[in-house]
């Protein structure tokens, strides 16, 4: 709907979800048209059209050359999110729309989440959980003995911002740090591998912090799983688009990998039904970034650029 018609206002199209703290500052700014994440566009939306210059949108929201192609006025798409692969970026760049995120504002809270999903698989912390309240600790004994992180190899894909802060949090606990980029960086001294393949065979726990789109559609798939192997864990903190996700299914049903911590999923909010039951997979609902904190700190950043924009001013995170 739109929230409140000055003309003196920029016009923005909001696409949630973004926190409503954040969503009254932007409606204090701007004349705001706001949209349900993946929503019918309804009449009041495809009537205004040609007022909208910006788009407030997580980064992971559909915004492809369509709906933009429908706001000819259309001048910047701020992403709530360091990942922007929900915008058709190309599409953008032709139109002279310019692109910004929210990147290092997150990157802490994304990496404690990561860390959080590798000692939950590790340890069992859910499954025991549950073992307890099930009263399965006083019918059935003991739960089977879970797994040290200490001297396992952690192998992260996209040791970027956030790769480099869940390196050092699994160094804490001991581990090893093995990494794949497309380049190799020449200010750490972790061991690379040229293909996630490779990673995988010389690791013990596989954790994704690359971007998703294109670029990384199914990177993990049924061959790196299996390399990966039956004593490996797989940890998804980057995109669901990233893995091979029927793969993963069958390989977690199967057993040949030991287990996964998901926090992303290819079609979110719907989840593998086959995943509920497996007791090796912990699950969370796109939640790496979810603390008040974070995202309070991106809203500010994406509204920023906003009125960056609108002021004429330096973006303050451009991507394109
Ligand atoms: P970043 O600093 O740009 O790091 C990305 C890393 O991925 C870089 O090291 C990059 O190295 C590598 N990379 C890029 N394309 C690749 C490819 N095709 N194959 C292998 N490696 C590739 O980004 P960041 O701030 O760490 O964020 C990373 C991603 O995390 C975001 O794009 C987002 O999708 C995801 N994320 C998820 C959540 C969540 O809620 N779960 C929250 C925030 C972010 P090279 O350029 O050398 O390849």
């Amino acid at each position: 709907m739109i929230e409140s018609v000055n003309g003196d206002k920029p016009c923005v199209l909001l696409i949630e979800p973004i926190p409503s703290w954040i969503v009254d500052r932007a409606r204090d700014e701007f004349d705001l048209i706001v949209l349900p994440h993946e929503s019918e566009r309804p009449a009041e939306f495809l009537e205004n059209t040609d007022r909208i210059r910006g788009i407030a949108m997580p980064g992971f929201a559909k915004v492809d050359a369509a709906l933009m192609g429908l706001m000819p006025n259309l001048e910047i798409i701020a992403c709530f999110g360091v990942g922007y692969d929900g915008a058709d970026v190309d599409y953008a760049v032709q139109h002279g729309i310019a692109v910004t995120n929210t990147p290092d504002v997150l990157t802490d809270c994304v990496a404690d989440l990561g860390m959080a999903l590798i000692l939950a698989t590790l340890r069992k912390i859910v499954e025991g959980d549950r073992y307890v309240r099930d009263g399965r600790w006083e019918s059935e004994g003991i739960l089977d003995l879970s797994n040290s992180p200490r001297g396992r190899c952690l192998g992260i894909v996209g040791l970027g911002r956030i790769g480099l802060e869940l390196a050092k949090r699994a160094e804490a606990f001991g581990m090893e740090i093995a990494y794949h980029n497309r380049s190799r960086r020449d200010d750490v001294s972790y061991t690379y591998h040229a293909s996630v393949t490779a990673l995988a065979e010389a690791c013990d726990v596989m954790a994704l912090t690359c971007p998703g789109g294109e670029a990384t559609q199914n990177l993990i798939d049924a061959e790196v799983l299996s390399a990966l192997g039956p004593e490996g864990y797989l940890v998804n903190i980057a995109r669901g688009s990233v893995v091979d996700e029927p793969a993963l299914v069958q390989a977690l049903l199967e057993r040949k990998i030991a287990g996964a911590g998901l926090d992303v999923f290819a079609a979110e909010p719907t989840v593998p039904e086959a995943l509920f039951t497996l007791e090796n997979v912990v699950l969370q609902p796109h939640h790496a970034s979810a603390t008040i904190e974070t995202r309070t700190a991106m809203g500010n950043l994406t509204v920023d650029n906003l009125l960056a924009h609108f002021k004429g001013e330096a973006l303050p995170n451009q991507v394109a």
